[in-house]
């Protein structure tokens, strides 16, 4: 069986299904992953982004976030977030985990998603808590790490540092729905960071079909029911599509 028809089959049987997304998912929106082969970790010491250097030198952190990370008004979804927004309308999707910290999935129109490396935006102070939008951090950044109005504390972007334990409640519901999926698809990531890559494992364990669309290889491969090859742009609509023939067709029912 072609292996786009493979998973729209198993989408149409499942009442439960959950997509964990990384960085490989906003390629095509100009986005960099981490350790593609055009990684921020070719060119960036990751080190950089532990919490204690931030600490330590919260002015070069903040220029590197600045020069990197921070968000620029030409970036929006692609047609890969904008495939999961569907799926989810179509009532084929409970929800979308995503390691990503760049908001394009609410902006495709995903209801429900958990952020579980925080998001990009706000910055909070790392002494009192204060939250303050980054756009408004951003708007004053002047080269020197951002401060507190109320405390003084440095600013941190609200994204996990190395270092950081994960946002607990985040990571909570993330375990429940990979706990309940009966399909759990991964679409670019390259499971190598813990503990999002347990993920798959959780929801294997309690009995789901294991989905990987990645443009390379991944950690979890052999653990996969379907691994398709490919990029997440280009295979989440024709998933979509065989789907919504399928319904046509009468090979699904709605
Ligand atoms: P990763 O860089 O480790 O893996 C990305 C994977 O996606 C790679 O295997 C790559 O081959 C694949 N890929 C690249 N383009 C693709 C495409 N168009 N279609 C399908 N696959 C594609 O990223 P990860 O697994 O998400 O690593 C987790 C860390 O990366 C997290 O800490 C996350 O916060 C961070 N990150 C997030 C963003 C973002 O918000 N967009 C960007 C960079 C890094």
């Amino acid at each position: 069986m072609d292996k786009v028809f493979q998973v729209a089959d198993l989408l149409n049987r499942a009442n439960c299904a959950v997509a964990l997304t990384g960085a490989g998912i906003s390629t095509a929106s100009g986005i960099p992953d981490f350790r593609g082969p055009q990684g921020i970790w070719r060119k960036v010491d990751p080190s950089k982004f532990e919490i204690s250097h931030l600490y330590r030198n919260p002015d070069e952190v903040w220029r590197l976030f600045v020069s990197i990370f921070a968000p620029k008004e030409t970036i929006a979804p692609n047609p890969a977030h904008k495939a999961l927004a569907q799926l989810e309308s179509m009532g084929k999707l409970c929800a979308v985990i995503t390691q990503n910290v760049d908001g394009l999935h609410q902006a495709a129109g995903s209801a429900r998603v958990v952020e579980l490396h925080g998001s990009l935006r706000y910055a909070v102070c790392t002494k009192c808590g204060m939250k303050y939008t980054l756009g408004e951090v951003l708007s004053t950044y002047n080269g020197s790490a951002p401060r507190c109005r109320v405390c003084g504390g440095v600013l941190k972007p609200d994204v996990v540092f190395f270092g950081e334990p994960l946002p607990q409640e985040a990571l909570n519901e993330a375990v429940l729905l990979s706990e309940l999926s009966e399909v759990f698809m991964v679409i670019g990531s390259s499971l190598a960071v813990a503990p999002a890559n347990r993920l798959p494992l959780i929801a294997k364990r309690h009995g789901a079909k294991i989905v990987i669309i990645n443009s390379g290889p991944t950690e979890m491969d052999e653990i996969a029911d379907v691994v398709i090859e490919g990029r997440a742009e280009e295979v989440l609509p024709r998933i979509v599509e065989a789907l919504r023939a399928g319904y046509r067709e009468g090979a699904f029912r709605d």
